[in-house]
């Protein structure tokens, strides 16, 4: 135990410091800066000239092994050998879906369309934008392990150790995935983007919602009938709220595979009136109640707050918390009496 002390001291000692990958995840999450160029579109390809083109069982395929091959797909220190992430669950929404134009007066108008964000790839390439029902947004969900949970379960005023790893080493390796899967889709010829990693992509106050992105991977989820969302505003699942969300859009014609409840918190027990709650019981900062639901204000301050202690107790530039996604009754699936 004092040699594994020993070492963790020196392991990245001064993260404020030297987790330059840390600092420019939490810069390009703010403001859309630090990602690689965009991949070009091959002109020469002529889609299913050589392969098939791809289609909803191909992305299927290519996300779950990539999850459960990519050298990235792991932990640091202390917990190397360990995959950050679960086999995905994978989902389809069409370009053309109207809930598009309904995330522009919920979510608010900066909210990108598939085919807002598609055109100015389009036009990157000098391609002619394709039409919105030329379009389909790929969703998924990749579970955290069962390690991750049972750690942040216990955990009661911080994130533990391994949440908040998952949180920077989840998100780097999300970027990776879903830039590798644009790049094959765009060597093609096909067009493809994830808004998430590009310079249109950054995190501010909006009037009506508070913190925000122009493109919400939960939204996007629920769009495509991944899971509904919970009081403390986590995307219920077949597979939990404890996770980590992804989607790209690719400029073909792939057909929805869930089925999306009309009823956006169909997976919550208290929505559905069965006595829970235990989000809120676990939150630090009562962020939670059953009047207000998730107060994103005071939920943003602590975790900004953790930045601190992830930096001085795990050595990670990082912030997270998690609390109320983890050791509730949606953690790991969708609660019994709902499912
Ligand atoms: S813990 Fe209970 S109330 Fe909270 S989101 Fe999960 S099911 Fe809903
Ligand atoms: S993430 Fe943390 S601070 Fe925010 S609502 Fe959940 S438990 Fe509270």
């Amino acid at each position: 135990m004092g040699n594994r002390k020993r070492m963790k001291d020196r392991y990245r000692r001064f993260s404020f410091l030297s987790d330059i990958e840390g600092m420019k995840n939490a810069i390009g999450e703010m403001r859309g800066m630090f990602f690689p160029r965009q991949p070009l579109l091959n002109p020469d390809a002529r889609p299913g000239s050589s392969d098939p083109v791809p289609d909803e069982a191909w992305f299927i395929n290519a996300l779950t092994d990539k999850i459960a091959r990519h050298p990235e797909n792991g932990m640091e220190y202390p917990f190397y050998g360990e995959p950050v992430f679960d086999a995905p669950l994978v989902g389809f929404v069409r370009g053309d879906d109207p809930i598009f134009d309904k995330f522009k007066e919920v979510i608010g108008p900066h909210h990108f369309t598939p085919w807002e964000i598609m055109r100015w790839q389009a036009e990157n390439n000098g391609v002619r934008p394709p039409e919105p029902q030329e379009l389909s947004v790929v969703s998924f969900v990749m579970p955290l392990t069962r390690n991750t949970k049972r750690d942040n379960a216990a955990a009661v005023d911080w994130p533990s150790e391994r949440w908040a790893q998952t949180r920077l080493s989840g998100e780097i390796f999300s970027q990776t995935l879903v830039r590798e899967m644009v790049t094959d889709l765009m060597s093609r010829g096909i067009l493809a983007i994830s808004p998430d990693v590009t310079p249109k992509f950054n995190k501010k106050r909006y009037p009506k919602v508070g913190w925000a992105s122009p493109w919400s991977h939960r939204h996007i989820a629920y769009a495509a009938g991944l899971g509904t969302f919970g009081m403390q505003d986590f995307l219920i699942t077949e597979k939990g709220c404890a996770h980590r969300l992804g989607s790209f859009v690719v400029n073909l014609k792939l057909a929805p595979n869930r089925k999306r409840p009309e009823d956006i918190h169909a997976y919550c027990l208290h929505h559905q009136g069965i006595p829970c709650l235990k989000c809120a019981a676990r939150c630090p900062v009562n962020a939670i109640t059953a009047e207000s639901a998730h107060d994103k204000e005071a939920c943003y301050r602590k975790v900004a707050n953790s930045l601190k202690y992830c930096n001085k107790k795990y050595h990670i530039f990082i912030y997270g918390c998690g609390l109320c996604a983890t050791g509730v009754p949606c953690e790991s699936g969708i609660p019994k009496p709902l499912r």
